[in-house]
């Protein structure tokens, strides 16, 4: 049998900080993006069992078996050397899931749930599971007034959201820049199939939050931030901005050594949105 499953890299039982309430969140496998200042880097590839990481792996929780690697939990100390050892930036540690595996997963938290947030890495890589998730939730009794949302980088195409937006109740939609060079220097990929998204989303009455990154030096530039403004006064209607503040923890190479950015810029950059008559701007939750 087909089981619809998906590689996830980790599940967060219960989270206040993505999507509106106490949600599960899915940490999904496999990123189409490389942003330099991602702050999950091993999420970004697909593991193809070569076996580099084995080595780093002090207490053995990682063997091969049969070509596959094969990760033990009970052993492993969340050191994270496997990660650094990878040469494709993947996890060993994600796990298979099923759909029916993360529905016994809600089940067991769901007096303390409003919903399920899927993010990752980018969880619309993985659509098919996303969407037979979401269709399941929706049709079971006992859970079916749980929330659906997804966190993205919008890089999906006009008929993937097609199939998934009937099911999904929000879209937490990051912009990475405006500037297309920007953009392709920071992430690898161009913007305009995420600019077509938070368009096609916002039109659908499915685009929960659109989220801007501020990296000094890069987004937080007058000419991004003014475009920032167009855009969201040309999508219209009500609208949530969520100003996150770049911070190097978390990150690898070159963006481990930058500087954070300054809580008095993104201050100044949410009154000038605020100014500029965009009402609901959301600060970071957490300073770093
Ligand atoms: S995080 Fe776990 S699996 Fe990875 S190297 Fe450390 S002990 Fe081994
Ligand atoms: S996680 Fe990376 S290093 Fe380890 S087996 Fe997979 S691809 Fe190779």
């Amino acid at each position: 049998m087909n089981l619809p499953q998906a590689r996830i890299s980790k599940i967060l039982p219960w989270s206040c900080v993505d999507g509106p309430g106490n949600r599960m969140v899915l940490f999904l496998q496999g990123c189409n993006f490389a942003c330099a200042a991602c702050h999950n880097p091993h999420t970004i590839g697909q593991c193809n069992d070569c076996g580099d990481c084995i080595a780093a792996c002090a207490p053995a929780a990682l063997t091969m078996v049969s070509g596959r690697i094969a990760f033990d939990p009970a052993l492993c100390t969340q050191c994270d050397a496997c990660l650094v050892a990878c040469p494709i930036s993947a996890s060993p540690m994600a796990v298979t899931y099923t759909v029916a595996d993360i529905l016994l997963l809600l089940h067991r938290h769901r007096a303390f749930l409003s919903g399920v947030t899927v993010s990752g890495g980018e969880p619309t890589l993985q659509s098919g599971f996303v969407r037979d998730l979401f269709t399941a939730i929706h049709a079971e009794p006992a859970l079916a007034d749980l929330t659906c949302f997804i966190d993205s980088n919008g890089h999906l195409g006009t008929q993937g959201w097609r199939d998934l937006l009937p099911v999904t109740d929000g879209v937490m939609m990051d912009i990475k820049a405006f500037d297309p060079t920007l953009h392709t220097a920071m992430t690898g990929r161009s913007n305009a199939r995420s600019l077509t998204s938070a368009k096609l989303t916002h039109a659908a009455g499915k685009l929960h939050e659109l989220r801007f990154l501020l990296v000094p030096g890069q987004t937080d530039s007058d000419a991004e931030i003014s475009h920032l403004i167009r855009f969201c006064h040309d999508l219209g209607g009500p609208l949530r901005i969520r100003l996150n503040a770049f911070h190097p923890q978390g990150t690898a190479g070159a963006a481990a050594l930058a500087p954070s950015m300054p809580h008095e810029r993104v201050e100044a950059v949410a009154e000038q949105l605020r100014a500029a008559g965009l009402g609901t701007v959301i600060l970071p939750t957490v300073w770093l």
